[in-house]
């Protein structure tokens, strides 16, 4: 196969939802598909249960978990599929957003009963900042919930988004019948007793006709061909550019438990699905085709085994093609790396690749070279763009808690920070350090990491501070800036890349800042214009 075929075979996603939505049982059925694994259960759910908080062990397992699951990788007819997992716990949300920059499409997943939540809300917001193409899933149909088309519209609503049903539900919970396919033009049954068979398909072009009626039943179809009359005049047909362009997404209907609705969304997906996009660079867009390599780190995993102090750092190839052996140029280090024995990932397993193509993910060995979000090239001066940090909702003051290891501590805080676990801010004005993080549950990881892994202990201590603003003044030596500097000392800090960040303690502090200060612009992601 030819270096565009292969290009144009890939298709890396990731799928999103808040947790218990029902993305853990679709991606295993999606890997079932596939023929990837043979049984349920093989794929492992990493969620961080409620109330695990102080369970370190429990941390730690889930740190193997997902290294497992970080990359699934399966074949579909004659597409190469990627699911690159997402975490759900709002704790993890700054992974989940940074893995959200190496995907080319996600799918949804919707309780049905539930509906539209938090953290899909959040997550669906990055998504359409960066337009990426989203279909929905809505899933758990064998269970009672909200109405199909009041459910569309708290989509269209909650999550901003222009919706048109591909697949429509024939009754609900107890009367759940089965899926009308609108994009394959069939019907499809829930059928069995245990309602766990793989389905039938009926093809069904025309809903008008009387067979319907026997089929699924006088009033059923009825109603059935009423909704379809809506489904036309409400909403618009599906058009595959305005997919691609994230102006209109589709919806599907299904149960993932049961392996009903799955088929038809992986194959209207492997059909609509964009294959690798072009990705911009600080310099200049990057075409998959080109043939020169380049890719970026959106991930770095920690070994699990202390004493190896090697970690993986996951890149996703944007162009050309990724080589065993073949020397790398690191951009920012600016060096030449070479890699012995990169992986690939396949099902549930890791393994050793000569060649990967544009939307793969290769796992590299690395003994600290990496940083989130650094590039490697074949020797162009360019860095991706992309993955920005948010400001954290949490700060604390951290402090040496062994004289003895202030090294070690050091050490661990700096390349914790590096696999983006936390962010780190230094004030100015005493270097004093300061953790910012997304959840609380990161302090407590930290701090059993820092230990096990470098034999360093810390404290925390409380630091009373809103969000991080990072600061851009119109002019750097503007009288106005140097006012700014020196009134909010005592709030300025910077971050690891050495960027002014003031930690303001309230939105109220924020809006009088910047109303005095109207030329020093405050930023709430590190990544601005
Ligand atoms: P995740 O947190 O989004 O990964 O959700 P899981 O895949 O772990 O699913 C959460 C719970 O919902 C589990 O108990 C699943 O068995 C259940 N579940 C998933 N899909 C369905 C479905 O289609 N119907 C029903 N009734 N339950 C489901």
């Amino acid at each position: 196969m030819g270096f565009l075929e292969e290009i144009q075979r890939r298709r890396t996603f990731g799928i999103i939802s808040h947790p218990d939505a029902g993305k853990t049982t679709l991606t295993e059925k999606l890997l079932l598909f596939g023929g990837a694994i043979q049984e349920a259960g093989a794929v492992k759910n990493n969620k961080i249960k409620k109330g695990a908080t102080s369970d370190f062990m429990e941390i730690e397992r889930q740190r193997g978990i997902s290294v497992s699951t970080s990359v699934l990788a399966f074949n579909y007819q004659d597409k190469k599929i990627n699911i690159l997992d997402t975490p759900g716990h709002k704790d993890f949300a700054e992974d989940t957003f940074r893995t959200l920059t190496a995907v080319d499409s996600v799918i949804v997943v919707i309780d049905v009963a539930k509906g539209v939540e938090e953290q899909t809300e959040k997550l669906v917001a990055v998504c359409r900042m960066r337009k990426i193409p989203i279909i929905v899933f809505i899933n758990k149909l064998d269970r009672e919930g909200k109405d199909a088309f009041d459910l569309m519209d708290e989509v269209e609503q909650k999550l901003g988004l222009t919706v048109t049903p591909l697949s429509f539900p024939i009754g609900m919970g107890y009367d759940f019948q089965g899926i009308y396919n609108l994009w394959e033009q069939n019907i499809n049954l829930f059928s069995g007793d245990s309602r766990k068979n793989i389905e039938e398909t009926i093809a069904f072009s025309d809903v008008q006709s009387p067979e319907l009626e026997k089929i699924i039943g006088q009033k059923p179809a009825d109603k059935l061909r009423e909704e379809l009359e809506l489904i036309d005049e409400v909403y618009p047909k599906f058009d595959r550019q305005d997919y691609l362009d994230g102006k209109l997404q589709p919806v599907f209907f299904g149960s993932a438990l049961n392996n009903f609705g799955v088929r038809e969304l992986l194959d209207c997906f492997v059909e609509i699905a964009p294959s690798p996009r072009p990705k911009d660079s600080e310099t200049r867009l990057v075409d998959p085709e080109e043939q020169k390599m380049s890719g970026f780190v959106f991930k770095i995993h920690a070994n699990m085994d202390p004493k190896h102090r090697d970690r993986l750092a996951f890149i996703k190839i944007v162009s050309g093609t990724f080589e065993r052996n073949k020397p790398y140029y690191h951009v920012r280090q600016k060096k030449n790396l070479k890699f012995s024995s990169p992986n690939a990932f396949f099902a549930e397993k890791k393994e050793i690749v000569d060649i990967s193509y544009p939307g793969d993910i290769v796992g590299l060995h690395d003994t600290g070279n990496f940083k989130i979000g650094d590039t490697l090239t074949e020797g162009e001066l360019m860095s991706f763009k992309g993955i920005p940090s948010f400001s954290p909702e949490h700060f604390r003051y951290i402090n040496n808690a062994d004289p003895m290891k202030a090294k070690q501590l050091d050490k661990g805080i700096d390349q914790l920070m590096d696999e983006g676990v936390a962010q780190l801010f230094t004030l100015e004005m005493n270097n004093r350090k300061i953790i910012g993080t997304v959840g609380a549950l990161q302090y407590e990881v930290i701090q059993y990491r820092l230990e096990h892994e470098y034999g360093a202990k810390c404290t925390y201590e409380n630091f009373p501070v809103h969000k991080a603003c990072w600061v851009k003044p119109n002019d750097p030596k503007s009288e106005e800036f140097k006012e700014f500097r020196r009134i909010k000392q005592k709030f300025l800090a910077h971050d690891k890349y050495g960027q002014l960040v003031f930690l303001a303690d309230s939105d109220f502090t924020i809006q009088m800042t910047q109303n005095k200060y109207p030329n020093v612009k405050l930023f709430f992601t590190s990544e601005f214009e």
